[in-house]
C-alpha cells in the first residue's frame, strides 16, 4: 500500500520532468522558427528600402525635368505673346491703310464728279459755240451776211462786225477755258489715282508682313503644342512613380510592423525560455532611453555629500526631472513606493535570482505585483532621497549582491 503510493508519487515527478524537458526544445524550435521568419521579413524589407530609394531618385528626376520643361513653357509663351502683339500692330496698320485708301478714293470720285459735271457743261458750250460757228462760218455766212447787209451805213455795218466777232471772242475764251479747267481736273485725279496705287502697294506689303507673322504663330503654336504633350507625359510617369512610392512606403510600413511582432514575440519567448529553465537574464536594456551620461559609476568612490570613501551599490544616469525610466527587462514588481535614501523607489524580479532596483524617482507609474515587459515605462526622472539632483541611480543584484551594472546593459 505505501510502496503503491511512493510509486504513483515517482510517476507524477516523472510527467512533470518529462514535461520541462520537452518544453525547452519546443521553445528552440518555435525561437529558431521566429528568427528565421524574421530574417526573411528584413530582407524584404531592405529591398523595398532600396526600391524606395530608386524611385525617389526617379522621382527627383522627372520634377527637375518638369522644372526645365515649365520654363521652356514660360519661354514659349512669351515669344507667342510678342508674335501677338506684331500682329496686333500690324492689322491695325493694315486697318490705318486702308481708312486712307477708302479716302483717296472717296476724293478721286469727287474729282470724277468735277470732271463729269465740267465735261456736261463743256459738251453743253461745245454745242452751242459749234452751232454758232457753223452758222457764222458755214451756212451760217448768209446769215452772217444778212447781219452785216442788214446795216443801215459802214460805221453801223463795223458795229454790227465787231460785235459779231466779240461774241465769237468770248466764246472761244470760255471754251478754251473750261478746257483748261478739265485738263487740271484730270491731272488731279491721275495725281490721286498714283497716290491710292502707293497705298494699295504699302497695304499689299503689310498684308505679306501679317501672313508671315501668322506662320511664325502656328509654328509657335504647335511648338508649345509639343512641350505640353511632353510636359502631361512627364506628369503621368510623375504621379506613377508617386504611387509606387506611396505603395513602397505603406509596405515597408507593414513589413516593419510585422518585423517588431515577430522580434517582441522572439523575445516573450526568450524570457519564458529563460524563466523556465530558471537563468537569470544576460543582458539588460538601457533604463533611461536617450540619456546615456553616467555621472557615478560601480564600486568605491568618494561620496558627492558625506564626503567619505564608500562603496557605490550602482549607476547613477544624468537626466532632466520628468524623464521616463525603463524596465531593463520583464519581470515581476517587488517594490514601488518611498524606500529611505532611495527615494521613489522600484524594485523588479527578473527571476533566477536577479533585481534591478531604479531610485529617486520623482513618480511612481507602476506598484507591487505588476507584470512588467523589457523598456515599459515605470516611474519618472527624480531626485527623491539622498540625492543632489534628479538622476536615475540603477542596481543589478543576482541573489541580493550588488554586481556592475555596465556588465548587463553594455
Ligand atoms: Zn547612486
Amino acid at each position: 500500500m505505501k510502496m503503491k503510493k511512493s510509486l504513483a508519487f515517482l510517476k507524477i515527478i516523472l510527467v512533470i520532468f518529462l514535461c520541462f524537458s520537452f518544453i525547452a526544445p519546443a521553445f528552440a524550435n518555435t525561437i529558431d522558427q521566429k528568427r528565421d521568419e524574421l530574417q526573411d521579413v528584413n530582407r524584404e524589407l531592405s529591398e523595398n528600402k532600396n526600391e524606395l530609394r530608386e524611385y525617389k531618385s526617379q522621382e527627383d528626376l522627372l520634377a527637375a525635368e518638369l522644372n526645365e520643361i515649365e520654363e521652356q513653357l514660360k519661354k514659349a509663351q512669351e515669344e507667342l505673346d510678342k508674335i501677338n502683339r506684331k500682329i496686333r500692330g500690324t492689322e491695325k496698320e493694315i486697318e490705318a491703310k486702308e481708312k486712307e485708301i477708302e479716302k483717296k478714293e472717296e476724293e478721286i470720285q469727287q474729282k470724277e464728279e468735277e470732271i463729269a459735271e465740267v465735261e456736261a457743261w463743256l459738251a453743253d458750250q461745245d454745242d452751242l459755240v459749234k452751232t454758232r460757228i457753223r452758222a457764222i462760218y458755214e451756212n451760217g455766212s448768209v446769215s452772217y451776211l444778212e447781219v452785216l447787209f442788214a446795216s443801215s451805213g459802214f460805221s453801223d455795218f463795223l458795229t454790227r462786225f465787231s460785235f459779231l466777232q466779240s461774241i465769237l471772242n468770248s466764246d472761244i475764251a470760255l471754251f478754251n477755258q473750261i478746257k483748261e479747267e478739265r485738263e487740271k481736273l484730270e491731272i488731279q485725279r491721275a495725281e490721286l489715282e498714283e497716290q491710292r496705287e502707293e497705298l494699295e502697294a504699302h497695304r499689299h506689303e503689310l498684308e505679306n508682313q501679317r501672313q508671315v507673322l501668322l506662320g511664325l504663330r502656328n509654328s509657335q503654336l504647335d511648338k508649345q503644342a509639343q512641350i505640353d504633350r511632353q510636359s502631361q507625359e512627364r506628369n503621368r510617369v510623375l504621379s506613377q512613380v508617386r504611387q509606387a512610392i506611396e505603395a513602397q512606403e505603406k509596405a515597408i510600413r507593414d513589413l516593419e510592423a510585422e518585423s517588431k511582432k515577430i522580434e517582441s514575440l522572439i523575445n516573450r519567448l526568450l524570457e519564458e525560455q529563460r524563466r523556465e529553465s530558471g537563468e537569470a537574464p544576460s543582458q539588460l536594456a538601457w533604463p533611461v532611453p536617450g540619456y546615456t551620461r553616467i555621472t557615478s559609476g560601480y564600486g568605491t568612490r568618494i561620496h558627492p555629500i558625506t564626503r567619505r570613501s564608500s562603496f557605490h551599490s550602482g549607476i547613477d544616469i544624468g537626466a532632466p526631472t520628468g524623464v521616463p525610466i525603463v524596465a531593463a527587462e520583464s519581470g515581476t514588481v517587488i517594490l514601488a513606493r518611498y524606500y529611505g535614501g532611495y527615494g521613489n523607489c522600484v524594485i523588479i524580479d527578473h527571476g533566477g535570482g536577479m533585481t534591478t532596483l531604479y531610485a529617486h524617482a520623482h513618480t511612481l507609474n507602476t506598484s507591487v505585483g505588476q507584470r512588467v515587459t523589457r523598456g515599459q515605462r515605470i516611474a519618472a526622472i527624480g531626485s527623491t532621497g539622498f540625492s543632489t539632483g534628479p538622476h536615475l541611480h540603477f542596481e543589478v543584484r543576482i541573489n541580493g549582491q550588488t554586481r556592475n551594472p555596465l556588465n548587463y546593459v553594455r
